[in-house]
């Protein structure tokens, strides 16, 4: 019946809602010219996915903290760059967080 989005079982960021979404807010944000919400460097809104200066769509508080994975305001437009330096996975922390040995 009535679907309660659950908090402890966050939707992904995934699937059609999340791809028409994406879309239609970086259609709006180009029109803008919005720039990276990180770094302020203007945002290559034509560029393909994997180039530095993308566009790609991040959440301000990461679903996995409670943040709402279709609601535009947790959303915002970070440049592939900054995106990847942030680790770009939700919860999951890069390899290079991780270290390997400790001199105690
Ligand atoms: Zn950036």
């Amino acid at each position: 019946m009535a679907w309660p989005p659950q908090r402890s079982n966050p939707l992904p960021a995934s699937g059609s809602a999340w791809n028409r979404l994406r879309a239609q807010l970086k259609a709006q944000w180009q029109r803008e010219g919005r720039a990276c919400a990180l770094c302020h460097q203007p945002i290559d809104y034509n560029a393909p996915a994997g180039k530095p200066r993308a566009f790609t769509l991040d959440h301000i508080l990461a679903t996995s903290h409670g943040g709402e994975p279709l609601r535009i305001s947790n959303l915002r437009a970070v440049c592939a760059s900054c995106n990847s330096a942030r680790g770009n996975g939700e919860g999951r922390r890069s390899r290079f967080d991780y270290p390997t040995s400790r001199t105690w």
